[in-house]
């Protein structure tokens, strides 16, 4: 195999995994961000590694049991910057599903899992779950279900990602925006035109609108979903999983450290160019369902910070945009000559997807 020059446009999870991957086969990689690596979308997850329970619903069985065994694959790359954690789903009377109901969800997402499973899945009582988060409104609580799944420790594993591509060989270049592509390895940066054997477009959000700047063709375009999130000083033990009421989503409650958990997500459409930020009606909103299932509800004072990021939806640019919320979080890849892009994603499948971008190259 020859060494090729490549560029990797976009430093979050996916460029910096596409990056490493191709370094690590041999090849000279230089990594090009218009601002630091894991800046923009990939700092503004759930903080999850995993299946994606709720994709089952939704019939996504394929990429949920991809994802599974990625999960492995990142306990293994950074166990301390991993943790299992034990996801608690609460049911009320009037809940939209039910205890079986989810308990039969949490069943087949262990056992798409396999070998690859982090923990059983179990059927509680309302005692039950009394006992784990007492500051839960006991009224008309039925019981629920639990199951077991990965969350990242943010800052620790993306120093780990960093100091990997670094070790590989990756060269870093910050601050230095890709104003133009060209499908025969060429980049322009405000200031010159750089020439490489292959350039991998990651710019995330961004991808499908780097591409139309630069006149080039493709067949995917990416929809954009503003998700939320809620810092609060709130004390819970596990993490919980609400049902929000007269919806089908779900948010979760994932504890941070003993005083801080994290509140998330919304979904909402986005329109790229205008500011991603927590707008006060997503912050109300996500207080809301939370207050909606604690005996002592939480005040505004509680909410330490927010932040917001867009999930890029990938879809063949001939159909129409379909529900949002159940889209799959799939990834594409397409190739133009010597430029590859990569649309979608999520970061549990980074890796993955950077060692196909390595393969492809
Ligand atoms: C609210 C929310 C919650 C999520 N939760 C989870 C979760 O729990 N688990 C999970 O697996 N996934 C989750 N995801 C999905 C996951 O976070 C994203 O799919 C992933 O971070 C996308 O990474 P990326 O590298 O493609 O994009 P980004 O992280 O956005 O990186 C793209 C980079 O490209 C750079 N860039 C853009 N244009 C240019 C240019 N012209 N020149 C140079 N640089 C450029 C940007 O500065 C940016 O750093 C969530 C997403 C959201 C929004």
């Amino acid at each position: 195999m020859s060494t090729k020059r490549i560029a990797v446009v976009g430093a979050g999870v996916n460029g910096v995994s596409i990056a490493t991957a191709c370094a690590s086969l041999g090849h000279q990689v230089q990594l090009f961000d218009e601002s630091t690596p894991f800046d923009q979308t990939s700092s503004a997850s759930s903080r999850m590694l995993h299946g994606g329970i709720r994709y089952i619903e939704q019939g996504h069985i394929g990429l949920v049991r991809e994802a599974l065994i990625e999960r492995d694959g990142w306990l293994r790359f950074a166990p301390n910057a991993t943790r299992v954690e034990r996801f608690y789903f609460p049911v009320y009377e009037g809940s939209k599903r039910g205890r079986w109901l989810l308990f039969a969800g949490a069943l087949i997402y262990q056992w798409l899992a396999g070998r690859f499973s982090v923990g059983t899945s179990q059927l509680h009582s309302g005692e039950d779950l009394k006992h784990v988060f007492p500051n839960l409104i006991p009224q008309g609580l039925r019981g629920g279900a639990s199951y077991c799944d990965v969350v990242m420790e943010y800052e620790p594993l993306i120093q780990c990602l960093v100091d990997e591509a670094e070790r590989q060989g990756v060269r870093i270049v910050e601050n230095t925006r890709i104003e133009r592509l060209y499908s025969d390895g060429r980049i322009d940066t405000a200031d010159q035109t750089l020439e490489f054997d292959r350039v991998i477009n990651a710019a995330g959000p961004w991808a499908a609108k780097l591409l139309e700047a630069s006149d080039i063709e493709s067949g995917f375009t990416i929809d954009h979903v503003r998700g939320s999130h809620l810092i609060l000083k709130a004390s819970f033990t596990k993490a919980l999983v609400l049902q929000a009421p007269g919806e089908r989503r779900i948010i979760f409650v994932i504890p941070l450290d003993p005083e801080h958990v994290l509140l998330g997500t919304t979904e909402q459409k986005h329109d790229l160019p205008d500011p991603i930020v927590c707008t006060d009606a997503e912050s109300a909103y996500l207080l809301e369902i939370l207050n909606q299932h604690l005996s002592e509800p939480l005040a505004a004072s509680d909410i330490v910070s927010s932040f917001a990021g867009v999930r890029p939806i990938v879809r063949p640019r001939d159909t129409a945009p379909g529900d949002m919320s159940s889209a799959s979080r799939d990834s594409e890849i397409e190739i133009s000559d010597r430029l590859i892009s990569v649309f979608g994603g999520k970061w549990t499948s980074a890796r993955r997807l950077g060692e196909k971008v390595a393969a492809l190259v």
